[in-house]
């Protein structure tokens, strides 16, 4: 069941302040699943988050979870920027990314954040910028299909992430030579997955590895890196994942293969952390009548990209008539010129009329972030509903003047922008 943890009140409220559409997050939600997740990996004496940045990378959101103990990970420069930029240093972060710069590795290792490699290759290009650290993470592709009992949860054989098991022991024998004492070992199997047996099947993977080669390389398995994945319930006949019954089943993986402990935990969640938490915040500005009812709305495919590229269900509810009978049956759509722009496909929902604020719901991870600017439409605000159940504007929507920055030579964007 997506999450109605607001009244539409609240939505109401935020639209009277800021003209539509916007993302608006919950802090208070930010800092209960935060401290969930916290809670179900307490028994861990070495536990962090690493909030995956490309999820919601806005700095107030960063704030509020580093506030709650989190760490960051990382997928490019701009992002290590932006975690330096909100406090995070040293141990706190992740760089996390695959066939990046060189440079990239530099600027993590100036912040000594930690790096996690993703290709064999990746060994000489951190020699050379920045250096080989104490500690590394490594990053595993087991190929094939990986299943948990006969069920299939993810094709690493398909995915262009991660060493091979004859390059992990090639690489950690390369860096034991470049002085190396201790490695942590990372995978991403499985995508949005609401399966509570993910992580414990995924720890057992990386952490009786991470027992077998440090055993025979002669070094310290410093921690397993879960990574994210974890899903969140898009349609309301989903159940939740219960993180707590994931952090039990980790637990019994770890105390089978570490009954002394001495090995860290760290998960990289972004969907989980925040995905439930963020609603996209929309008006609903035309209606037309052809083979299909069509609702038209003032935010497209570039605040929201998941049902345009992925086919991804969000639910919608329109403000106030959420007790009504859903009778009627639409296409909500925005203004792109492109028949994927559409929220929602013959969906059920009660009678819409123009004006109507409609609540597009589990747009908190993955949803401003995946922005564009196709057919010159921008990017919208983000709105912070703080504890105290006030709003912050904590990002302003774009305008033409943005869209124009990037050009030299447009008449226009020299008006728009002040330049000669
Ligand atoms: C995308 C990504 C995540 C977060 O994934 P979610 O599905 O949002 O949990 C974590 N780690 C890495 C390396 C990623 O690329």
């Amino acid at each position: 069941m997506p999450n109605f943890s607001l009244p539409d009140e609240v939505f109401l409220r935020a639209a009277e302040q800021f003209p539509t559409p916007f993302h608006l997050y919950d802090e208070q939600g930010i800092r209960n699943r935060a401290r969930a997740l916290n809670k179900a990996f307490s028994w861990c004496g070495d536990f962090r988050e690493y909030f995956a940045v490309k999820a919601l990378p806005n700095p107030a959101v960063l704030r509020i979870l580093k506030e709650e103990g989190c760490g960051l990970d990382c997928s490019s420069a701009t992002e290590l920027t932006l975690a330096e930029a909100c406090g995070f240093s040293g141990e706190e972060i992740i760089l996390s990314a695959n066939a990046m710069p060189p440079e990239e590795f530099s600027q993590a290792r100036a912040l000594g954040a930690y790096v996690n490699l993703d290709d064999i290759s990746d060994i000489e290009t951190l020699r050379t910028h920045g250096g080989i650290p104490e500690c590394i993470c490594l990053r595993y592709n087991p190929g094939g299909q990986f299943s948990i009992g006969n069920m299939i949860m993810g094709n690493p054989g398909e995915a262009k992430y991660g060493f091979t098991l004859s390059q992990l022991k090639e690489g950690l024998s390369v860096l034991k030579e470049l002085g190396i004492k201790a490695f942590g070992l990372h995978a991403f199997l499985s995508s949005n997955t609401r399966d509570e047996g993910y992580y414990p099947a995924l720890a057992e993977t990386l952490m009786s590895l991470g027992k077998e080669l440090a055993a025979e390389k002669g070094l310290r398995f410093a921690f397993a890196d879960l990574s994210g994945g974890i899903g969140i319930p898009y349609r309301p006949e989903d159940p939740e994942p219960d993180v707590a019954a994931i952090g039990e089943g980790v637990r019994r993986v770890y105390e089978k293969l570490f009954p002394q402990g001495g090995v860290g935990i760290k998960t990289e969640l972004g969907r989980w952390m925040t995905g439930p938490v963020g609603w996209l915040v929309t008006r609903v500005v035309h209606e037309k009548k052809i083979y299909r009812d069509y609702i038209g709305t003032d935010a497209s495919a570039v605040n929201l990209m998941r049902p345009a590229m992925y086919g991804a269900y969000h639910h919608i509810t329109v403000c106030g008539k959420r007790d009504l009978p859903a009778d009627h049956v639409y296409d909500i759509t925005g203004s792109l010129c492109e028949n994927n722009d559409k929220f929602a496909i013959e969906r059920k929902l009660p009678e819409i009329r123009i004006g109507d604020l409609l609540v597009i719901h589990d747009t908190g991870a993955h949803g401003w972030a995946m922005g564009y600017n196709y057919n010159g439409r921008t990017r919208s605000a983000e709105i912070l509903y703080t504890r105290e159940g006030g709003y912050r504007m904590i990002r302003r929507a774009e305008t033409a003047a943005d869209y124009f920055a990037t050009l030299d030579i447009d008449p226009a964007g020299e008006k728009l922008t002040g330049r000669k």
